[in-house]
């Protein structure tokens, strides 16, 4: 962004992002899983942020925070702005939080301009996103888009805790989740501001980029079955090594991955058996992840992957099954407000630049509620889910203009 400034919105977030990471539930690294304790204290951290700022803001029945301030039309759709709180183990302080901070520094900015929105806003700070300690989904989101699913409260953490009883230790109220429901006619529409996870943005030498979709994902189980041999005796010739099979697929699979545009495929696990230096592999139980931002395009991958490991099976004399388990599909952004933010990238002086969302996000659940958009901010090295996770305060300042810019253009 070329406008020089004092960095005041920058500095702001930055001091917030600060608070917040104060709370974590291991000394020494910042761990802030669903219902912990700390998260509890950043939601009450957030609370008193948000009541600092003019939003008339409360902690919901799921945990997640919310501040409302009125536009000059209090009647009009209002226009959500958020992101979430909670974190992996051993987490960077601004995946989520930066969201959060950011939309309670726009509302911030604009009462300190004493200009009043046209639409009321909402700021969510999401508390169950990265779904470390239940198995569920987005559920905090999920629930503001009327997509609770009741059977979530009887999930269990590692410790055995339901998270039914983590949420009434927290304060919340689980027959609540049906009541937090909105109406999407009361709604303009969701903006999410995101630290990119990923590197292109740094490539590019770009503080901000605007997303166009949200990856679908593909994810399967994988299994070879070759015949396990003394690894001396065994001529090369007469092998069915399950290994060296599963070698030639994941090469299958990096090529699926590399050749089309946006699309990414990995082997994240595989477990050799029986694992033992002086033994030809018997089999091989892998995992496979597979990215688009067009769910056409995903498909035609996996088919090729399928079709492409089966011959390879055929040839080797071994194995091979498949088995997906979970198929989530892309979340196209809204149009209109990509329109919306890229003239707010635009007035800042930068050409704006689109790219997909290879990570799922709260979005994904608000785009069945009402159009949803994201921004993307640089992080260095692309890193995240790590505590080396850092962005720049011009960056943050960057954002936060943006931010501001799409805000009156949006709650017009
Ligand atoms: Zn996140």
């Amino acid at each position: 962004m070329t406008n020089a400034t004092d960095l005041i919105l920058g500095r702001r977030v930055m001091t917030m992002i600060e608070d917040l990471a104060q709370h974590t539930d291991e000394p020494g690294r910042l761990t802030r899983l669903y219902l912990s304790k700390a998260h509890r204290k950043a939601a009450e951290a957030t609370l008193r942020l948000m009541q600092e700022a003019g939003l008339d803001a409360h902690i919901d029945a799921l945990g997640s925070v919310v501040g409302r301030i009125d536009g000059s039309h209090p009647d009009a759709p209002a226009l959500l702005i958020g992101s979430h709180i909670d974190s992996v183990v051993d987490a960077g302080r601004y995946d989520g939080n930066l969201g959060v901070v950011l939309g309670i520094v726009v509302v911030e900015a604009l009462r300190q301009q004493g200009l009043a929105p046209a639409c009321p806003i909402e700021i969510v700070a999401f508390g169950d996103e990265e779904n470390v300690r239940f198995p569920t989904n987005l559920s905090t989101s999920q629930a503001l888009a009327g997509r609770f699913n009741p059977a979530w409260l009887d999930g269990r953490d590692q410790d055995g805790i339901a998270l039914r009883d983590a949420l009434i230790a927290f304060g919340g109220d689980p027959e609540g989740a049906a009541g937090l429901a909105r109406d999407p006619a009361r709604y303009r529409g969701y903006l999410e501001v995101h630290i990119e996870q990923g590197p292109l943005l740094e490539a590019k030498d770009l503080p901000v980029g605007i997303v166009s979709a949200i990856n679908g994902i593909t994810r399967a189980r994988c299994s070879v079955t070759g015949e396990a041999g003394h690894a001396g005796t065994v001529p090369m010739s007469m092998r069915r090594d399950a290994l060296a099979a599963v070698a030639e697929m994941i090469g299958i699979v990096e090529r699926a991955g590399s050749t089309r545009t946006d699309t990414v495929a990995t082997v994240g696990v595989a477990q050799v058996q029986p694992g033992a230096i002086n033994v030809i592999p018997a089999r091989v139980d892998f995992t496979l992840d597979a990215r688009s931002p067009d769910d056409a395009v995903r498909e035609a991958m996996v088919q090729d992957i399928v079709t492409e490991c089966q011959a390879a099976a055929q040839r080797r004399g071994v194995d091979f099954t498949i088995e997906p388990f979970m198929e989530s599909p892309a979340t196209p952004m809204d149009k209109e407000l990509i329109a919306r933010l890229e003239g707010a990238v635009r007035s800042l002086g930068t050409e704006p630049f689109h790219l997909s969302s290879g990570a799922g996000h709260d979005a994904v659940a608000m785009a069945i509620l009402c159009p949803s958009a994201m921004l993307f901010v640089r992080c260095k090295g692309g890193i995240s889910h790590n505590p080396a996770e850092s962005i720049t305060v011009e960056d943050a300042d960057a954002a936060a203009r943006v931010l501001i810019e799409a805000v009156n253009r949006i709650a017009v």
